[in-house]
Order: C-alpha cells, then sequence, then structure tokens
C-alpha cells in the first residue's frame, strides 16, 4: 500500500483503563518502541514495546481501537488517517484473510469455496461416512428396522398374496438354490416375501435381508429367470446394507440440520418413513446391478434376462403410468434405465 507518506505521529484519544476520562496523544512507533506524546508540549507520557500492544483489525467501518498491556486503550476517531499511520508506520503486515475481507471479490471467492467444499462433503464425503459408521452398526439394528418397516409397508400398501402356493415354492425353492450358489461360503440372512399390492409391479428389500416381490411384478414378467435377476439385484442391496448406509446418511443430515435448526427429531421413529419415501442413489443401483449380474452368472442364467425385465417395465409404465409411494424399488431406476440395460448387455456378451 503507497500513497504519500503519513505523519509520523498520529493524534487518538487516550484512555489509561482506569478513570473514564480521555486525553489526547500522540502516537509514535521508533524501533520497537510505542511512544505516546502530550501534543502540547511534547512531553513522553508512556512507552511501552510494540509486541505488547493489540493493533485492530482492518475492517470497512467501525472504530480503531489500539489495546496497551496494561488495560489502556487508544481510540482513533479518524479511521482513515489511522489506516494510513499503520500501513506506514507498523512494522507487521495485514494477513491475507484481512485483505480478503476487505474486497467483495475475496468474500465472493470464499463463498464459492464454501459451496464447493459442503458439495464434495455431500457427494462424496458423506457416503464414506456412512459406509463406515454403518459397518459398526450391529446386524440385528438391520433386521429390527426392516421387521418395523415391513410392517408398515404391509399397512399401508400390501396384502397377503394371492399367487398360488406352488408358484410361491418353485420360485422359493429357485432363489434358494441360486443364493447357495451365490454365496457358497458364507450364506447371509434373507427372506423372500411375495404381497400382492396396490403400487402395481415391484420389487425391494428391506434392511436385515427381507425381500418383498408383489404378485404384479411375477405375473408381469411371467418368467423365473427374470424374478431371480431381480432377486440378485435386491439382495445386492441387502449384502451391502444399502439401507442401513441411507439411514446413516440421512439421520448425519439430520444431525447437521438439528443442530443448524435446533429440532431434535428422533430417527427411530422417521427410520421407516424414511426408508420408504428416499430412492437409493445412482450408485448404490449400480452395485446392486453389478452384484445381480454375478448372482446371476453363479446360477448360468444369462443377464440378458434383465434387458428383458426392463424392456418389460418400460412397456408397463407407458400404459400406466402410476407413481409408487415406495422409492427403494427396482422400478425406481435411478441411473437411466438405457445405461443400465447396455450394463446386462455387456456382461452377456462379456460371458458368451
Ligand atoms: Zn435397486
Amino acid at each position: 500500500m503507497t500513497g504519500p507518506a503519513a505523519p509520523t505521529m498520529l493524534a487518538l484519544r487516550y484512555f489509561d483503563g482506569r478513570s473514564s476520562q480521555s486525553r489526547d496523544v500522540l502516537l509514535s512507533v521508533t524501533q520497537g518502541t510505542v511512544r505516546l506524546t502530550q501534543p502540547h508540549d511534547g512531553a513522553v507520557l508512556r512507552e511501552c514495546a510494540l509486541q505488547g500492544m493489540r493493533w485492530p483489525e482492518r475492517t470497512a467501518r467501525g472504530a480503531r481501537m489500539v489495546e496497551l498491556p496494561d488495560g489502556g486503550q487508544l481510540h482513533a476517531d479518524d479511521i482513515a488517517a489511522y489506516d494510513a499511520w499503520a500501513a506506514a508506520w507498523l512494522p507487521h503486515s495485514e494477513s491475507w484473510v484481512v485483505r480478503a475481507q476487505q474486497s467483495w471479490r475475496g468474500v465472493l471467492v470464499a463463498l464459492a469455496l464454501l459451496v464447493g467444499v459442503l458439495t464434495v462433503a455431500y457427494q462424496w464425503g458423506l457416503p464414506i461416512v456412512a459406509r463406515g459408521v454403518a459397518s459398526l452398526v450391529p446386524l440385528s439394528v438391520d433386521e429390527a428396522l426392516g421387521r418395523n418397516a415391513l410392517a408398515q409397508i404391509d399397512g399401508s400398501w400390501m396384502k397377503p398374496s394371492k399367487l398360488p402356493a406352488d408358484t410361491q415354492a418353485r420360485l422359493r425353492a429357485r432363489f434358494d438354490q441360486a443364493m447357495q450358489a451365490a454365496y457358497p461360503q458364507r450364506l447371509p440372512s434373507y427372506k423372500l416375501e411375495f404381497r400382492q399390492s396396490t403400487i402395481g409391479p415391484n420389487a425391494f428389500a428391506l434392511p436385515g435381508g427381507t425381500m418383498v416381490m408383489t404378485d404384479e411384478l411375477v405375473k408381469l414378467v411371467n418368467d423365473d429367470d427374470v424374478v431371480m435377476g431381480v432377486l440378485g439385484h435386491e439382495i445386492g442391496h441387502v449384502t451391502l446394507r444399502h439401507g442401513m448406509r441411507q439411514l446413516v446418511q440421512l439421520g448425519v443430515l439430520q444431525g447437521v440440520m438439528s443442530i443448524a435448526f435446533g429440532d431434535y427429531g428422533s430417527l427411530i421413529t422417521t427410520a421407516p418413513l424414511l426408508l420408504g419415501a428416499a430412492a437409493y442413489s445412482r450408485e448404490a443401483e449400480r452395485e446392486a446391478d453389478e452384484h445381480s449380474i454375478r448372482f446371476m452368472q453363479a446360477s448360468s442364467i444369462s443377464p440378458l434376462v434383465m434387458v428383458k425385465f426392463f424392456q418389460t417395465m418400460q412397456a408397463e409404465q407407458k400404459t400406466k403410468s402410476k407413481s409408487t409411494p415406495l422409492g427403494i424399488s427396482i422400478i425406481s431406476t435411478h441411473p437411466a434405465d438405457e445405461e443400465r440395460i447396455s450394463k446386462f448387455r455387456a456382461a452377456a456378451g462379456a460371458a458368451n
């Protein structure tokens, strides 16, 4: 900062910290020593080390107050004169933070950086945190949440299945076999449920391993291999604990909201609602699709059956554009259908 040389002495009001009376003084700094002198005769009132003083931060507005080590204060009435004097005679330079605060550009850059950091934290940090936290949650919590959620879903959207008993038995046996093939080492716990639904053809998995397949989906696809492919996707959500991870994410967000707005809601009571309302992330759907491919290949089912599945579902959605209250389903196709279809097609190509 250059300009006309500031006078070595600056006029200020001095409060000694004991009386409320101020007196006019002149401030100067030479070789690390601060000197206060009387304006009328130049007599030295006080001397102290530059290091012991607390100099004010430069702000756009507001007073400039210098604090002395013994509690005394110096007040500058002429802010511009103080800033010019400080720039010329004080040895310390302003930090970049203080300089940035002076300019709108600096403030805007800081704001943009803040938004960027929050976006990165939300996009990448949150899922990583959720994965870590979810791994600390015992599986029994997943099971309790799943049971609770199923009871609520049954109460609202589901009726007992009307699929013939032999169809149910055939699909269960087929799925048990496929599970054995896909998990030869350690079989995860799972439970396949059939339900008649008010939400049309659908399938979803709950934390803890309960998978619900609607009668409407079984009838619509009319192909056991397709049902296996869909279940392979759903068991992927279960074993990768997407439900719990999602809950942890929502919990972290809710915690942040609580801190921000002082609203302390209970996650446990809202968890089933959140599970039902929120769709899995694109990443989770992609992982479940990849899981489905491995699951089908373990039972020598061509991944092409999922191409057929998506095409059937697309045709169905065109005829009946019904919105589903259950976001966590295979139908809530987060990544574009075409993207998912081409992945299954590529997997089939690689297998052949
Ligand atoms: Zn899914």
